[in-house]
């Protein structure tokens, strides 16, 4: 190891082969040093100040999501002087959020709180009245701004320009009144948003909060039990979690909202479409068809068993084929089954019934 590429990190010898920063670095080496306003997906921006470490020369402390680390460099991420910097910080959070935040921790859990407990602060700083206008009026389905949580950290503003690109939301005001706005402070509906919904799952404090669970008063995230699954809206194959309410349903659970998985875990990473988050309402919807129906000879769809309709959609492509021949018969397949399932589609196409016409939604 080449001396002129080493910085050490609490002591630790660490190898510099990219241009990332310290916080980079630092997670490397299973440091957990505290964020609220990074997210991976987005630039530093280094605003909320909880990532500050020590670096030997500096007078200052430095933002380590913002700072990039150099050869040479000896960085401090836990020290008195840092614990007393955060212990601070949050009470400052604490003092510009509502007075009994655990009973307003309504959708995912707040990040200020759980670092109140692990700093093992309580807030003992005089609380200041909120000064930031929100838009409770905004007709828009999916999403509501509780302005008394906000900590100005802007994740929710970077992530709509930098990884949705729409702009659609902004910083507004100064000092303690600085809020969430849109342009004139229109409803979502009326500005460019896309309801993708990102702004809720980077929000660290829950100030941008879901408003389906909200307002059928589902217990918050913290309760809910999370399920891995694939969404079957398109091809894409994002990942996502439904969030269960196990109570729900006498007992039998109900999906009451869905979350996208950490950034970097999954392909999608982390970024879901509005149809992905919010268009989750059909799984337990009256309409939705639960078992296979066959038209009775009135033309009137009759339910009956998997067994019985297999056999009969079976009866049918035969007597196509009888009659018309092997391509008499073609075969569409759909973007929303599997791979696994597409490819048993055109197997059964061109091995049992012997035809090419075989085709899927999603090569149109
Ligand atoms: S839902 Fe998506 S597009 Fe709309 S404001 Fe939030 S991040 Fe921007
Ligand atoms: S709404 Fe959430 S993500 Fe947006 S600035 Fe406020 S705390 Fe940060």
């Amino acid at each position: 190891m080449s001396n002129k590429n080493i910085a050490k990190i609490d002591g630790i010898d660490v190898e510099i082969t990219n241009d990332k920063t310290i916080l980079d670095h630092a997670k490397s080496l299973g440091k957990d040093i505290p964020t609220l306003c990074h997210d991976d997906r987005l630039d530093p921006n280094g605003c909320c100040r909880m990532c500050l470490v020590e670096v030997d020369g500096w007078p200052r402390m430095a933002p380590s999501c913002a700072t990039k680390i150099s050869p040479g460099m000896n960085i401090t991420t836990e020290n008195e002087r840092i614990d007393r910097h955060r212990k601070t910080l949050i009470s400052l959070y604490l003092s510009d959020h509502p007075e009994n935040p655990r009973e307003k921790e309504t959708g995912a859990p707040n990040q200020l709180l759980h670092f109140a407990d692990k700093y093992d602060v309580s807030n003992g700083w005089p609380h200041l009245e909120n000064k930031r206008f929100e838009r409770p009026d905004d007709p828009n389905p999916f999403i509501h701004f509780h302005a008394d949580k906000c900590i100005s950290c802007a994740r929710c503003v970077r992530y709509c320009d930098e990884v949705e690109a729409v702009s659609a939301i902004t910083l507004a005001g100064r000092g303690s009144s600085t809020t969430i706005a849109t342009a004139d402070n229109i409803s979502l509906l009326d500005s460019t948003c896309e309801l993708c919904g990102g702004c809720i799952d980077v929000c660290p404090t829950g100030a941008m909060d879901e408003k389906i669970p909200l307002l059928a008063k589902a217990p918050p995230e913290r309760e809910l039990e999370k399920v891995r699954t694939t969404c079957n809206y398109c091809g894409v194959g994002c990942q996502m979690d439904l969030n269960v309410d196990p109570n729900a349903n006498d007992g039998k659970g109900k999906v009451v909202k869905i979350t996208s998985p950490d950034p970097g875990t999954t392909t999608n990473d982390g970024n879901l479409c509005v149809k992905g988050r919010f268009a989750y309402d059909f799984i337990d919807h009256k309409d939705r068809i639960t078992s296979p129906l066959i038209r009775d000879k009135n033309g009137i769809l009759q339910e009956t068993s998997w067994e019985v309709a297999i056999e009969y959609a079976a009866q049918g492509l035969k007597k196509v084929r009888e009659k018309y021949g092997n391509d008499g018969l073609g075969f569409i397949s759909s973007s929303r089954c599997t791979g696994e399932e597409n490819y048993l589609m055109q197997k059964m196409s061109r091995t049992v019934f012997q035809t090419n016409n075989i085709h899927q939604c999603a090569a149109t």
